[in-house]
């Protein structure tokens, strides 16, 4: 064995000892409500399918006509011979859903994060993060030479003082719209109100709220109804809008310009493939027609953020699909998510360091296809076990 595997096998080693490591459960099925794993069915509640789009017979037919029309690759990055008619297409058609000048298409929410602050940003600026935002945003801002503020979880006046101390020449707040351990909305209204004040500019990642938040799924800006007072946002195809992959920056055409010029991970790296392009064409089509959805998912988020209370367990945030159910417990907490297994629900337990120390839960996270007799199948379980385990 090479020493590098040795180091590596002993590092391994610990993480198994202190109980985080990660096994991968494997699917048998297609993502939807209802999966196999290990040869069982169980109920799904732990997928960011929101919308259920991710097994959608028009976007799979979409995809699998484009891979007839468009081929399967590009071979080739965007600006050498990697831009389809489609590629436009879609870039104006999420421009259009978020009333932004002009999109650029990345591989991932993850690469249009990691692109795009640096690209926007110098050491004459400075950058005031959410201390809760999403690795990407961390690694992104990491990238850049701007001054770097974090400010506590959706603590506005931790904000106002960073603010408030700062000269520089650009002041860039970034922020989740969601932030998905908790599920609790950032509050862009206020963030809104202080960039006013302070004359700074706003990013948003609203990975786990384009397409379904907001009265017409336009994001966690539209719930506030200050979407036009949000400058960036940043979003993902792999989550609500199909659940394949790729992602996306929208801004005014100078940032998504200069981005098009100089951002790393989208000059650097190949097309997005077409069947993905027009099969996410096709989700923001079906999105736009089909309010049924939207209310479907917020039917089902209400029920069972009720119901769940009402058998007594506390949760976290008011109103996201993603429902944290507090243990605080790790062992207990793991012991839940066994349980419930046993009796086909898919949950996942979160526990250090994933979430803070005594903070253990278990997410569930709910979609416009569960059915009522599924919710109302999750909740006897829920209550089962939480009794037997002494929880309720
Ligand atoms: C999921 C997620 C990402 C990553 O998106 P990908 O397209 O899967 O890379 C980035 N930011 C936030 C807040 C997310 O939830």
């Amino acid at each position: 064995m090479k020493e590098i595997d040795k180091i590596l096998n002993t590092q391994l080693s610990d993480i198994k000892d202190q109980g985080t490591y990660k096994n991968e459960r494997v699917i048998e099925t297609a993502q939807e409500a209802e999966i196999n794993v290990n040869g069982k069915k169980v109920l799904n509640f732990c997928a960011n399918n929101y919308l259920g789009l991710a097994n959608n017979n028009q976007i799979r037919q979409a995809a699998m006509n484009a891979i007839k029309e468009w081929g399967f690759g590009l071979g080739s990055v965007r600006f050498i011979c990697g831009t389809q008619t489609i590629h436009k297409e879609l870039e104006d058609s999420v421009s259009r859903f978020l009333n932004k000048d002009d999109t650029i298409l990345y591989s991932s929410c993850f690469d249009a994060n990691g692109g795009l602050f640096e690209t926007i940003l110098s050491d004459k600026d400075a950058v005031f993060s959410d201390e809760l935002n999403h690795a990407s945003i961390i690694d992104g801002i990491r990238l850049c030479k701007a001054q770097k503020f974090r400010y506590k979880n959706c603590d506005m006046d931790d904000l106002e003082k960073k603010l408030s101390q700062s000269t520089a020449r650009i002041k860039l707040i970034a922020t989740d719209g969601v932030f998905s351990m908790d599920g609790t909305i950032a509050p862009i209204d206020k963030i809104v109100n202080l960039a006013e004040k302070y004359n700074a500019i706003i990013m948003v990642d609203d990975c786990h709220a384009t397409g379904f938040i907001g009265k017409n799924g336009k994001g966690s800006a539209e719930y506030y109804n200050v979407l036009d007072k949000v400058d960036i946002i940043t979003s993902t195809f792999g989550k609500a809008l199909g659940g394949a992959s790729g992602g996306f920056v929208s801004a005014s055409k100078s940032i998504i310009d200069t981005l098009r010029q100089k951002s790393r991970p989208y000059l650097f790296s190949n097309s997005l493939a077409p069947a993905l392009v027009v099969a996410c064409l096709k989700a923001l089509e079906i999105i736009n027609l089909n309010k049924n959805l939207l209310k479907d998912l917020e039917q089902n988020t209400l029920f069972f953020r009720e119901k769940i209370k009402e058998i007594g367990f506390e949760v976290m945030g008011e109103s996201h699909p993603i429902v944290p159910i507090m243990i605080y417990d790790a062992k207990k907490n793991v012991a839940l998510s066994e349980m419930l297994l046993e009796k086909n629900i898919y949950v996942i337990p979160f526990s250090f360091p994933v979430v803070p120390k005594d903070q253990a839960r278990i997410r569930v996270q709910l979609s416009s296809i569960h059915s009522r007799e599924q919710l109302e199948y999750a909740i006897n379980a829920f209550k089962d076990c939480g009794k037997a385990l002494n929880i309720i």
